[in-house]
């Protein structure tokens, strides 16, 4: 029996994007037991994916060398007795524990000069000719330059409904209550967040069509202040940004009737649970990494300037969000909650 060791991205959102290429090797080597290493703030999503054994949760922080944390985790990985290792970031940094650990054969796209830590390099196509990010991490499950098969298997998370209906009582939420999600946060700036206007607008026309529905926005402690910002207008609106953890919000998710989220990991988070949901997009590209479900609804503008990938808008009118008008969301979230 094989083992790999995958070295997880740095975010929820490609770590979800990633899941395809575990249900691959899965597919191809049924006995292959696979583990990973994954930013503590990433772990629970990997936890709940049932291709993988078991998850080292990780303090080593994005942009930082660390190289005493890493050589002690290497020392500790050595003992697991790995075959193969998958290096999912494309820095050096990502590729020194497996190289440390003594890992035989190295997985990963080339790039920051790390050619002698891995030992099956994939040609890293520039930015602007990747293939979403999906296909991107599965063509490792491959032999460099062999074809993808056409259907790729969507993300999926594992959901326990005993425990989501206990994290619904310990919300005081009803466990047969019509919750519809907001997730307002977006970690890569403003310039992917739909204004906390229009997601109180939204509420309001909610409130006013479906009055038993229950709102929640869920996100970290830095997005509690556009949710603030949100139920000052829709007092309805319960802000629980900062007051979940992430495996709760998972489980708030998979509860949910449906969502309305910005592109954010808590968006690739509703497409893994299958969760109807609304996908905002303003300065990104849904080409790039989209929601990978049948169930969701994707607004996006495509202005003549996106996508442009900044953080703030650099025209300084963001119209690619603000004219995504609440109506118009409305009636893309009225068709998902009607579907059979
Ligand atoms: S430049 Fe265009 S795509 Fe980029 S943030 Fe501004 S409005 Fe959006």
């Amino acid at each position: 029996m094989k083992k790999a060791l995958v070295i997880a991205p740095n975010c929820i959102g490609d770590a979800l994007m990633a899941q395809p290429l575990f249900a691959l090797l899965k597919a191809r080597h049924p006995r292959l037991v696979i583990d990973a290493l994954a930013p503590k703030g990433v772990a629970p999503v990997l936890a709940r994916m049932p291709e993988i054994g078991r998850v080292f949760p990780s303090d080593l922080a994005h942009g930082k060398l660390q190289l005493s944390a890493r050589l002690m985790f290497a020392q500790q990985l050595k003992n697991e007795g790995y075959d193969l290792g998958y290096v999912l970031p494309n820095s050096l940094k990502a590729a020194l524990i497996p190289w440390l650990a003594g890992i035989p054969l190295r997985v990963g796209y080339r790039g920051e000069a790390r050619f002698g830590m891995l030992n099956v390099r994939h040609a890293n196509p520039p930015r602007d000719q990747r293939p979403p990010m999906a296909e991107h991490y599965a063509r490792l499950a491959l032999k460099p330059g062999a074809r993808l098969p056409e259907d790729l298997p969507e993300p999926r998370l594992r959901v326990d409904p005993a425990r989501v209906a206990a994290t619904a009582e310990r919300f005081g939420l009803a466990p047969h209550a019509r919750v519809i999600a907001f997730c307002p946060g977006a970690e890569s700036g403003p310039a992917r967040r739909w204004p906390a206007g229009h997601f109180a607008r939204l509420a309001q026309m909610l409130r006013r069509s479906y009055p038993y529905a229950q709102m929640i926005a869920l996100g970290s402690a830095k997005d509690a202040e556009i949710a603030t910002e949100i139920a000052s207008e829709a007092p309805f609106v319960r802000n629980l940004c900062g007051q979940t953890s992430l495996d709760d919000a998972v489980d708030l998710l998979a509860l949910s009737e449906a969502a309305v989220c910005n592109d954010s990991g808590l968006m690739h988070v509703t497409a893994a649970l299958n969760r109807p949901q609304v996908a905002v997009y303003g300065s990104s590209d849904p080409r790039h990494a989209p929601p990978l479900s049948q169930a969701a609804s994707i607004m996006w503008l495509q202005l003549e300037c996106s996508p442009c990938f900044k953080r703030e808008c650099p025209l300084g009118h963001l119209r690619c969000l603000k004219e995504i008008e609440p109506e118009m969301v409305f009636v893309e979230l009225r068709k998902l909650l009607h579907r059979p």
